[in-house]
């Protein structure tokens, strides 16, 4: 057991720089500074932070800002991206490591069998929110702590949602094809074109950013549903005109648009299947910037093949990278981004400071916040606790190392 004065070794995955190279040229000077989030919780408080927010941190370069900070304090950092398959830079380095950094946008898988390679790991910090690319069930066995930025880019994942409903039920997409293509087919760009007024929407998992999508709809004049595990206060419900389900099947027969925001645990892999999706009105759509997991791949791929759904959108795949040929880069109807709604340049700001908060605390020996924890002590802990089963929920995950080795 290494002492607090200890010298340590973080290894970082983050995703790759720029194409056109690191720094970027940023499009706008600053971003606005918040002073809380909306629940009243604190905005992430380092006792300070070595880089300019609105710079770009998630890739190699940027290094969430923290080099020199543990450089100073005489630990070890190495950061990467390359994560997938037994011979990457990431399972080179986990050997040895005392903690491990990662971003859910290029999660770097943590099965039970590179956690058994890396006896010295005491932590697994996730920069955003989102842990499932750890097994939680072996960090829980091995006494890992596990813990993520909680409330980070809530917003901004709340943000890409409604762009998205808003993308699939108006058809954007393709009409944004016309222009570039020089056309000016007003009845095929709206063939598929509908208005969101007076539509039922409904969120599975009205957490913090599932909350924050039923607020932004609102004013839309939608039928507002949602179904959770923990139900909203009832005054909540009266205040947004809130239809409380008790199921998801109850949920999913209800609505027009169905907008996923639960995490992904063993409860909720695979949840949307061929069987969930059939109950769903013909015509519906699915928003899911929750995980890619959630949802059975070809099932999907099938139901807007058939038509049965509308639209699907969203930002999140599995594995991630998905492999070149997944088929939700190619099926009907989609308007899916890669997993870029947590990690806008104003997020990133925010999970930087996080992770520096959350080593701050762990070298001090001081605690880490409640609601940053996801496994602690041998258990699920603090925001864990309130949101996930035990188990895992990484199967498959080593199908990543596809977008790397497959010929395209
Ligand atoms: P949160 O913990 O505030 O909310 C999650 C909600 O899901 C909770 O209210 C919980 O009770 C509910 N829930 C859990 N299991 C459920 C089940 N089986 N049935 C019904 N409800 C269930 O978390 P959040 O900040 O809102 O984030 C939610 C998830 O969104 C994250 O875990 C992550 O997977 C995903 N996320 C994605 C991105 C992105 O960039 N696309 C960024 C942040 C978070």
């Amino acid at each position: 057991m290494k002492g607090p004065n200890e010298k340590r070794k973080i290894v970082c995955v983050l995703y790759d720089d720029p194409v056109e190279g690191y720094p970027p040229k940023y499009a706008r000077d600053s971003i606005p500074t918040l002073a809380a989030y909306p629940d009243g919780q604190l905005m992430p408080s380092p006792s300070g932070i070595d880089f300019s927010p609105g710079d770009l941190l998630g890739c190699v370069s940027g290094e969430l800002g923290l080099r020199s900070f543990l450089e100073e304090r005489g630990h070890k950092f190495v950061v990467m991206s390359d994560k997938d398959g037994a011979d990457s830079a990431f399972e080179k380095e986990l050997v040895d490591a005392d903690v491990v950094i990662s971003q859910p946008f290029w999660p770097a898988y943590l099965t039970s069998e590179r956690i058994a390679k890396a006896p010295e790991l005491k932590m697994a910090i996730t920069a955003g929110i989102g842990s499932d690319h750890v097994d939680l069930q072996a960090a829980i066995d091995k006494n890992i702590t596990v813990c993520e930025v909680t409330f980070c880019n809530s917003i901004s994942v709340s943000e890409h949602t409604v762009m998205m409903i808003l993308a699939l039920v108006r058809d954007y997409i393709p009409q944004y094809d016309w222009v570039i293509k020089g056309g000016w087919n007003i009845a095929d760009a709206v063939a598929r074109s509908y208005d969101v007024e007076g539509m039922s929407i409904g969120i599975l998992g009205a957490g913090r950013i599932g909350f924050a999508v039923l607020k932004r709809m609102k004013p839309f004049d939608v039928e507002l549903h949602y179904t959770d595990r923990h139900r909203l206060p009832a005054e909540v419900e009266k205040e947004f005109e809130l239809t409380f389900h008790e199921d998801v099947e109850s949920l999913v027969q209800a609505c027009d648009i169905v907008s996923i925001h639960c995490p992904l645990h063993p409860e909720t892999e695979h949840l949307f299947d061929q069987k969930l999706i059939s109950r769903m009105k013909r015509g519906s759509y699915i928003v899911n910037t929750a995980r890619g997991k959630i949802c059975d791949r070809d099932a999907v791929a099938k139901a807007l093949e058939t038509g049965h759904l509308a639209g699907y959108a969203g930002d999140v795949w599995f594995p991630q990278p998905p492999p070149r040929d997944h088929p939700w880069r190619r099926m009907p109807h989609h308007a899916m981004t890669p997993h870029t709604s947590g990690t806008s340049l104003t997020a990133q700001a925010r999970y930087a400071a996080g992770v520096r908060e959350i080593l701050e605390c762990w070298f001090d020996g001081k605690p880490i916040r409640d609601e940053y924890l996801i496994v602690q002590g041998g258990k699920l802990a603090g925001a864990g606790a309130h949101s996930y089963s035990e188990g895992d929920a990484t199967g498959g995950s080593d199908e990543a190392v596809q977008f790397k080795t497959k010929d395209q």
